[in-house]
This record gives C-alpha cells, structure tokens and sequence, in this order.
C-alpha cells in the first residue's frame, strides 16, 4: 500500500500535474494543505485536489483564501494574494477549502501515521529548529508525522534522547531525482514532503513524497516542472510580480 503525499501545492497547476505525472502508483492521496493562495490556478487546483482525495488537512492559506480568518498577520504579498484568491474562487471551492479539517488528521487504513500542516502542537508552527522539532516528536505517540508549511523537503528523527536529520542528494535541477530513506521500528520521524508549488529549499522544482507500508519507507520525489509557465500565469492574473520570480531560485 503507498500514500502519494502532497503538500503546499499553493494553486501551482503546472507543478501538480508534473507532478501527479511523475508519480509511481499509489492507493491513497494525502493532502497537507495550503492547497491555494500565491498561485495563479485556485479553481483548477481546488478540482484536482478533490477528485484525488482522501486525507485533508487544512493550511494557514486555505483558511485566509476562504474567508475563515482575516489574513491580516499575512505580509502584504501574502495579504493581496490571499484576497485575489478569495475573489477568485468559485463559491463552491471557496466553501469546500472553508471547511477543510484542521490537523492532527488521523486514518485508520494508516495506522502509523498522523498528518498535520504545521505542527502537531499548533496547525501554524514552523517546524524549522531542532527544539520546535524536538517537542512535536515527544508530544506525539506516532511513528511518522507527515507536516508542511515550512516548504523545506526534509526527515527528522528521534531516536532515544537523540535528534537527527536525514540528508539526501538533491541531483541536477533539470532532471527527477528519487531519494529512499527507510524507516526503522525505534525511530519517530517528522517529514516533509516538500512543497508541490513554491519551494523553498533553493531548488525549484516540485516536491512530494510516497510512503509504502510494507517496506516502512518513503521516497522523496524533485520534479522539474513548466516554472516561466506558471510565472506568465501568476504575472498575468495581476497577483505581485515577486509571487512569479521566488518560483526561479525554489525561494
Ligand atoms: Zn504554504
């Protein structure tokens, strides 16, 4: 059995079907939210995200880009995106990312693990630190936390008292790189999945993940994907020029 996860795919249409192109065969979909907002495709991602299902956890974004809080500690980029993307959206996607669930979402079909948007203590944390790590791995009883929010495709593991990272090799920038990283019994992990639409992490091209259940492991997929493509569309919509050129450098 293997769980495609995705997260913050931020209304980048092209990065998610490049995506879901490249994606080898999985029996489930988990969504970790900040489905909209920054990019130029609301409706057409709110669609897809729907018609792939199954496991949502709803994002900083989704909340502002639905009305449901106010977006005012959003910096000004964030702000006009937030409000373009709540005029933008039809009333049916606009109600359907309203109502989206807030983390930690739980599973029955896979048992070991728990997804969040940013951390399972706060839905808005940034897990960015080894202490913010640190006390979202002792508070949680499960193997595997998938999160986002950060846009940083990574590993975090506790082992004992011990906290560590797992680095994989990023690959050249115009090709897919695949990276495996097995998961052992004693560990409890955090991991990103990376960001489908706006890394990051300084490359920028698309980032997801796969779990498989039966080999305990996770592949960590970087996809190149149309980037001028989705610039013209955000620069076209009228969203802020900056919106566009953060997409070059996975900034
Ligand atoms: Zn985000």
């Amino acid at each position: 059995m293997r769980l495609l996860i995705l997260s913050d795919i931020h209304a980048n249409l092209d990065a998610l079907e490049a995506c879901l192109a490249a994606a080898p065969p999985y029996d489930g979909v988990a969504n970790l939210g900040d489905i909209v907002g920054y990019g130029a495709c609301p409706n057409e991602v709110v669609e897809r995200a729907r018609e792939l299902g199954e496991i949502f956890v709803r994002g900083n974004h989704d909340r502002a880009c639905s009305g449901l809080t106010d977006a005012g500690d959003f910096n000004p980029i964030a702000y006009a995106a937030a409000t373009w993307t709540k005029r933008t959206l039809t009333e049916e996607n606009r109600t359907w990312v309203r109502d989206l669930p807030r983390g930690p979402i739980t599973d029955a079909t896979w048992p070991k693990l728990q997804f969040v948007h940013g951390s399972p203590l706060d839905e808005d944390d940034y897990i960015l630190s080894a202490p913010s790590a640190e006390i979202a791995l002792e508070s949680s009883p499960f193997p595997v936390t998938f999160f986002g929010h950060t846009h940083v495709q990574g590993v975090i593991g506790l082992q004992g008292r011990e906290l560590f990272t797992v680095n994989f090799e990023r690959g050249r920038r115009d090709r897919q790189t695949v990276s495996r990283v097995s998961l052992e019994d004693e560990v409890r992990y955090l991991v990103n999945p990376g960001s489908v639409g706006q890394p990051r992490d300084g490359d920028p091209r698309a980032g997801f993940a796969v779990y498989d259940a039966e080999e305990h492991a996770i592949t960590f997929h970087r996809i190149p994907y149309d980037v001028p493509r989705a610039q013209h569309r955000i620069v076209s919509a009228g969203l802020p020029d900056r919106l566009a050129a953060r997409l070059t450098d996975g900034r």
